[in-house]
């Protein structure tokens, strides 16, 4: 069993963080011959380059029937309603394609669902299936479980409900990943995942918790153990992975067995070791900086905040990280509080607040 999907959010890239088209490239190609079908992408995924990447290392070097394409409309950007079909044009030619195997509304929270009802986002999406210009309809999700809910009841003929899943997230109480899996699977849709190693946090966890993974599996990756996870839902039809490296794509390919009872007992151990450890949940996927009126760069912040609160003693390495991306950046202290950031973060984190915290430990 392998539910493998090649995300194209995160990418391979060079020293420059421009990104390795050869590697990618040998990837795209190994995944194909691996048996993998389904690419996915966004308009917003880096800053516009994640589609054209798609065009160049899939679309232009593959037969379009030997893959699928998964790709989503900017919903929260639309003013008015032709803007749909304007940002659907451009992405089909973004991608040197005439139609999407799927089509998700991106990015559906309480807000942004407001948004895709004012502008009838959902009838866009099914005349554009009854043209036969897309596959499947139905859109990535960040938000909660009622609102979740209510959205189904009011569109039940959606096709694909993308959430975050992945173990640690399961049964935290603020990310309700487990109740949304639950709803979804109810209405019988078919579940994307999107996040499964949580930014690469899983990936690399605390020793502890590599330590009681290890001996349960010597040989097993980190980044396996949460794949695995995922894919042993039974409701989920593809678990999305964004890969940097061939080994990382080698090791999410392989043959994934279900979860046994006791396994799914250690991944709870585990959880709750890294939720101890981890200072701040956040995955890294910057969508909290565009907006922001000081240019801070927060995930960098995080990243090495949460390296700052699993070994303080280690804290006077990572001023000097600190310090060289405030260099070219917003401090931390730079914040004015405005809370773009915090409306624009996935995983409801309270940015402001740590900021606080990070310019007091870095700065
Ligand atoms: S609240 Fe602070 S970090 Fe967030 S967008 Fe505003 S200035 Fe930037
Ligand atoms: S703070 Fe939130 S929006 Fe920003 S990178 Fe982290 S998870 Fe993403």
């Amino acid at each position: 069993m392998n539910k493998l999907g090649f995300g194209f959010l995160r990418l391979p890239q060079v020293g420059d963080k421009s990104i390795d088209w050869p590697l990618l490239e040998a990837m795209v190609d190994e995944f194909l011959a691996g048996g993998g079908t389904y690419f996915d992408t966004a308009y917003t995924y880096l800053d516009g380059m994640s589609e054209a990447a798609l065009k160049r290392a899939v679309v232009e070097r593959h037969p379009r029937a030997s893959f699928q394409i998964a790709d989503k409309l900017p919903g929260w950007k639309v003013k008015r309603q032709e803007d749909c079909q304007r940002y659907f044009s451009e992405q089909l030619e973004r991608c040197g394609v005439d139609s999407f195997d799927v089509y998700l509304l991106h990015w559906l929270n309480q807000t942004n669902y407001a948004i895709a009802e004012r502008f009838d986002e959902f009838g866009f999406l099914n005349r554009l299936k009854a043209e036969g210009r897309i596959g499947k309809t139905g859109f990535s999700y960040h938000g909660d479980a009622v609102t979740l809910e209510k959205i189904l009841l009011a569109h039940p003929d959606v096709d694909v409900v993308q959430l975050q899943i992945n173990y640690l997230d399961w049964d935290d109480p603020a990310m309700e990943a487990h109740k949304c899996y639950d709803i979804a699977a109810r209405f019988g849709k078919e579940i994307v995942v999107m996040e499964p190693v949580k930014g690469g946090t899983l990936a690399d966890p605390p020793q502890e918790a590599v330590q009681l993974l290890r001996q349960a599996a010597p040989k097993e990756s980190m980044a396996s153990w949460a794949i695995r996870f995922a894919q042993s839902l039974e409701q989920v039809s593809i678990v999305l992975s964004g890969m940097n490296t061939m080994e990382q794509m080698r090791d999410n390919m392989r043959d994934m067995v279900p979860l046994s009872r006791s396994e799914y007992a250690l991944l709870e151990q585990a959880s709750a070791i890294i939720a101890k450890s981890t200072a701040i949940p956040c995955t890294g996927c910057r969508y909290c900086v565009k907006e922001c009126p000081k240019g801070i760069a927060i995930p960098d912040y995080f990243r090495i905040y949460n390296g700052y609160s699993r070994f303080p003693a280690e804290g006077w390495k990572m001023e000097p990280v600190y310090a060289s991306i405030a260099q070219t950046n917003g401090r931390a202290s730079d914040c004015i509080h405005c809370h773009a950031c915090e409306r624009n973060c996935p995983q409801q984190i309270s940015i402001t607040q740590w900021l606080a915290k990070v310019a007091k430990a870095l700065e």
